[in-house]
């Protein structure tokens, strides 16, 4: 097995790596990662006491029942391993890895 890669045009190589995880401790909601996202990969979601993760509707009042916000992989087959939103986060919460083939 090896990992996946392609072949640009000048010639060099380059090696994808694929959105894994987003540590729900360290996130803090801020949205850097969903807006350089080109393939609408992620979502953010609330994350309530109980640690389940529940729907921010658009109209985000105080009644909501939530804790805090936390970005989640919404679509993971969408995502093209361009890493930018790894590069954008604060707070390092991002897990990459290369594909096998
Ligand atoms: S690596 Fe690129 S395509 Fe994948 S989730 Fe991050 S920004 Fe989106
Ligand atoms: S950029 Fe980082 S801290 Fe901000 S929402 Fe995305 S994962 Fe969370």
């Amino acid at each position: 097995m090896s990992h996946f890669s392609i072949t640009m045009p000048s010639g060099e190589s380059w090696e994808p790596k694929f959105v894994q995880n987003i540590n729900e401790e360290t996130c803090i909601g801020c949205g850097r990662c969903f807006k350089v996202c080109p393939r609408g990969v992620l979502e953010l979601v609330g994350l309530n006491d109980e640690g389940e993760r529940v729907h921010i509707s658009d109209e985000d009042d105080e009644d909501e029942e939530y804790e805090k916000k936390v970005m989640t992989i919404a679509h993971q087959e969408m995502c093209i391993g361009c890493t930018a939103c790894s590069k954008i986060c604060p707070k390092k919460c991002y897990t990459h890895a290369p594909a096998t083939v």
